[in-house]
């Protein structure tokens, strides 16, 4: 009976569901985003603040292409490796999606479709942190398009009236950021509170799962006096 194969990395064939869409929508997102932006955006201090964000975006696929690309079993090359999460060593467990024992093994991600080790966290982070940043820079963006009297004295130009389908093209591009700002906001607080309490996702669940059980198995326990 032939072994399971076991995963490499995160860019090993097969790709999972969850990352192929990320992939496709990444590009279709990031495409609309670009196009709308320098087709349509006012003046507004554009120049910088698109900079930036570029420059998020270019961070952002820098540590999704590192985390991606190499194998979280092994220490990331380089001595002057940033280190934010010194103090967690966390358990080496088996992932039955990659088929191997993981050091540290912090949870299995679908989206990039690799396991997030104690060798590969730092940059896991980095990655939220750099989505979060991004994702709001694009809110503020899209606010700015959407309801351009509130920036008015930012504005190097004066507007021109927009017409209601422009407007509403930017509201929906506000909703869709407010959304991706919200949910990556949350991860990272979740995560922020992993380190606070030095845990990691697979210790947390494991933990209110035990808690869970302890409690119901308390509650199963009839006392002797009512007997
Ligand atoms: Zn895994």
């Amino acid at each position: 009976m032939p072994r399971p194969m076991q995963r490499t990395n995160g860019l090993q064939c097969p790709w999972s569901r969850d990352q192929i869409i990320l992939v496709i929508l990444e590009i279709t997102w990031e495409s609309c985003y670009y196009t709308t932006t320098l087709l349509t955006s006012p003046l507004l201090p554009l120049p910088p603040i698109f900079f930036i964000h570029t420059l998020a975006l270019l961070l952002r696929i820098s540590f999704y292409y590192n985390i991606s690309a190499s194998d979280p079993c092994t220490p990331p090359a380089g001595c002057c490796v940033f280190k934010i999460r010194k103090n967690y060593v966390g358990e080496d467990r088996f992932c039955s999606t990659c088929k191997k024992i993981v050091p540290g093994i912090d949870h299995h991600c679908t989206w990039l479709n690799t396991c997030i080790s104690r060798h590969n966290y730092d940059a896991f982070l980095l990655l939220v942190f750099t989505n979060v940043f991004g994702m709001a820079i694009r809110v503020f963006i899209a606010i700015s398009n959407a309801f351009p009297d509130l920036f008015a004295p930012l504005m190097s130009d004066s507007m021109e009236p927009r017409e209601t389908g422009y407007k509403m093209m930017w509201v929906s591009l506000l909703v869709v950021s407010a959304l991706m700002f919200l949910s990556s906001g949350f991860l990272m607080a979740f995560h922020i509170y992993l380190c606070y309490i030095n845990m990691g996702t697979y210790d947390l669940l494991l933990k209110i799962r035990k808690d869970r059980m302890e409690k119901r198995n308390k509650k199963g326990v009839v006392p002797e006096e009512n007997v």
